[in-house]
């Protein structure tokens, strides 16, 4: 489970984050709406620690991020280790495909397991290759990104970040660069997750993906949670204009 508190962000004078405050327990699917600069990245990002919340905590697993104060108004952590332990329990997986080029498809996915996780070569392989089958993608193991399709590159960055064995998988609109025809396959991945339960937070502009897929729905308006609940109510019910507004200009 995550917890994150009252979590604030600026950068220079801009506040981006403004008090956000969100739990996802065991088998949620969290989806995270909201207009463009609304500070969906940046949320995702402060949950682990690739951007430095300014105030409020984040909680993965019962386990507090230590933060301390860095001086210049803002925070850093106080245990680098921390923060690099707690952050190999999340997966993420990023808007572009930002697989390592000059590595193959399976030496991409078994890089953090091998390298930082110091798990035996041959069971890592062993492990990838079966995600690697998950995905579709077992018969381009040997390839390298630029020789596949985005729709096929976003899978194999599904599956690197799940080859960590993440506790919560994080996604930031992972379709939004894709071709449309692209999109299917990788929401087809990502439902089947959803479906197993796995603990997920998904930044999305796929409203129906996010009505489909998820039991809680955040809708983030200029830093702030304007309005959440369950899908049902937040797409077929919303109360906040703004909510309504967005709703009807994503259709
Ligand atoms: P989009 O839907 O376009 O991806 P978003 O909701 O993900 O938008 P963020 O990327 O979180 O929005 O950005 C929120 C605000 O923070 C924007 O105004 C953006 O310009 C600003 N911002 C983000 N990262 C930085 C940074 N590193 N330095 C300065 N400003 C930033
Ligand atoms: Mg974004």
């Amino acid at each position: 489970a995550i917890e994150v508190s009252n979590l604030h962000k600026r950068f220079g004078p801009l506040e981006v984050l403004k008090g956000v405050s969100l739990t996802a327990r065991q088998g949620d699917v969290v989806a995270i709406i909201g207009g463009s600069g609304s500070g969906k990245s940046t949320f995702l990002r402060c949950i682990n620690m690739l951007e430095l919340p300014t105030a409020g905590t984040v909680t993965i697993h019962g386990e507090e991020i230590a933060m301390k104060k860095d001086g210049h108004g803002g925070l850093m952590p106080a245990d680098r280790r921390q923060v690099q332990r707690l952050r190999s329990q999340l997966g993420m997986v990023f808007q572009s495909f930002n697989l390592w080029q000059h590595m193959t498809v399976l030496q991409n996915v078994i890089e953090v397991p091998v390298h930082v996780l110091k798990i035996p070569k041959d069971k890592a392989i062993a492990t990838a290759e079966t995600l690697l089958k998950r995905v579709g993608l077992f018969e381009k193991r040997d390839a390298y990104p630029a020789f596949l399709s985005g729709g096929q590159q976003q899978r194999a960055a599904i599956a690197r970040a799940l080859a960590i064995q993440p506790l919560v998988m994080l996604f930031d609109e992972p379709t939004s660069a894709l071709d449309p025809e692209l999109v299917g396959e990788v929401l087809s991945v990502i439902g089947d997750l959803a479906r197993e339960k796995r603990t997920m937070i998904l930044v999305t502009h796929e409203m129906k993906f996010a009505r489909e897929v998820s039991n809680h729905v955040v809708f983030l308006h200029n830093g702030m949670i304007e309005e959440q609940g369950p899908p049902e109510a937040i797409f077929g019910a919303p109360k906040s204009e703004r909510l309504k507004k967005f709703i009807s200009s994503i259709h």
